[in-house]
């Protein structure tokens, strides 16, 4: 396997210690980080095939997607003949809903390769991504498995079960994760990781809860659910068992340290207390929150609770530097408050904790020697102001976009280079994803949607 060194730059390392380093190099070796240290010491202990030269921009770890689904690519820019919804659970049955039951296979595939290559395009390495399709279960996680390996980023996958329909499809769903967990542990593959879905509280009965909860354990895969992202969820809950949504999941039995909690807008004190005592994480995902005008999640005061919150896209805007600044402006104005979430701790969010969500932080997450080495190199096409160690943190919040990521490594190997897709042809993916759209578009308009009623 190829060795890289890569030098220069300001190297924002995301460790522990937050340190922060220029005139350093990195040395990359057999997938992993191998050393970090003064670029002269470097140079003259190691000899690598390869070198990467990041002098005048930043090196730091990729950035970790907490929670997406990538079959969202496809309905960007779609425009839908349906009745203008007018709040959340109306955008899923009136638009979401009708489109999980038109996805195919190859929408699946297609999706997830486009899907792919923005993440790497824009500087995100992991990703936990979790796919919707009542009409394309089994089987479509190899497919997903596939666009992940064929684009060289790393990602968890998941099949969202849900009991819309029937009992039966909530099996099937659950069935779909167990054979691709049990597939994914016998051929060990580093980059491709398994996660069990379940879509929320208000489509899934407490007996699908506890049997999730049983397999997760048994098969050591992490769960992820959406968690009081509209008040329908929230309206449901305490209608039908008289609890919050928080509540109802601890007593289902489902919380527990590798639990992913996705968006939890809805949530008051108390439920926050037991998220925290439970060890469950959360999956904050600003800029999808805006547009769907559910609200704002209360990080602040997860924060200041202890509880570990990564930074998610939700099948919306992939670039992860476009996340970061919502995720760092929205708390800001809703609290009115200039501190409410630090610049650094943002970073985190994106970095370092989102890794720790899936129990992945002793692998990635950071610029760290033994960690699998996923890298990326950023180059600010404008730079108004010094770049410096003391600057760069303001710069990665205020300046840097994902077209300003130059170089990506994923397991010690270059995946782009000067914004070349290495991995993958660029214009054959968009076309494929293309048609997969324009397909899905035309279905969705000749199909009179259905509206679900709860
Ligand atoms: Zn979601």
């Amino acid at each position: 396997m190829t060795s890289i060194l890569v030098k220069d730059g300001i190297i924002v390392t995301m460790d522990r210690d937050r340190r922060i380093l220029s005139d350093h190099a990195v040395v990359i070796q057999d997938g992993r980080f191998r050393a970090i240290g003064k670029i002269d010491e470097i140079t003259k202990d190691w000899k690598t095939d390869d070198v990467v030269d990041a002098s005048g921009g930043i090196v730091m770890p990729g950035l970790v997607c907490s929670h997406t689904h990538l079959y969202g690519m496809l309905l960007r820019g779609a425009k839908l003949d349906v009745a203008p919804p007018s709040d959340f659970t109306q955008i899923l049955q009136r638009i979401w809903w009708p489109v999980d039951e038109s996805l195919t296979f190859d929408d699946a595939y297609a999706s997830a390769l486009v899907g792919c290559l923005e993440f790497l395009k824009t500087g995100t390495t992991t990703f936990a991504d979790t796919y919707s399709g009542p009409n394309s279960i089994e089987g479509v996680l190899d497919r997903i498995a596939s666009a992940v390996d064929e684009v060289g980023i790393r990602g968890l996958i998941a099949f969202e079960a849900t009991e819309r329909h029937s009992k039966e499809e909530g099996e099937r769903g659950v069935e779909e994760n167990v054979r691709f967990a049990r597939k994914m542990r016998q051929e060990q593959r580093s980059k491709v990781m398994p996660l069990f879905s379940l879509h929320a509280s208000f489509t899934v009965t407490n007996e699908l809860i506890k049997s999730v909860r049983r397999l997760a354990s048994d098969l050591a895969v992490p769960v992820t659910i959406h968690t009081s992202e509209g008040l329908g969820d929230l309206q449901h809950n305490m209608v039908r068992y008289g609890k919050r949504t928080v509540e109802r999941l601890r007593d289902a039995g489902l919380l527990a340290p590798d639990v992913v909690l996705a968006h939890c807008v809805h949530v008051n004190d108390a439920e926050l207390d037991i998220v925290a005592a439970s060890g469950a994480k959360v999956a904050h995902n600003p800029m999808s929150n805006m547009l769907n005008a559910v609200g704002v999640a209360p990080v602040p005061s997860m924060l200041r609770r202890g509880i570990t919150v990564g930074l998610g896209n939700d099948g919306y805007i992939f670039d992860g530097f476009e996340n970061i600044r919502a995720a760092y402006l929205v708390h800001r104005v809703v609290s009115r408050d200039p501190n409410a979430i630090d610049p650094y701790t943002i970073l985190e969010m994106a970095t370092v904790r989102g890794a720790q969500l899936y129990g992945l932080d002793r692998e990635l997450g950071s610029i760290e020697p033994g960690k699998q080495a996923d890298l990326i190199v950023i180059k600010p096409d404008i730079l108004p102001t010094p770049l410096s160690s003391d600057s760069v943190v303001g710069h990665l919040i205020n300046t840097v976009d994902g077209d300003d990521v130059k170089t990506v490594i994923v397991d010690g190997r270059v995946v782009m280079r000067d914004r070349k897709i290495l991995t993958a042809d660029e214009d054959e993916t968009q076309k494929k994803a293309q048609g997969a759209a324009a397909g899905l578009w035309e279905r969705l308009r000749a199909a009179k949607p259905q509206v679900d009623v709860l």
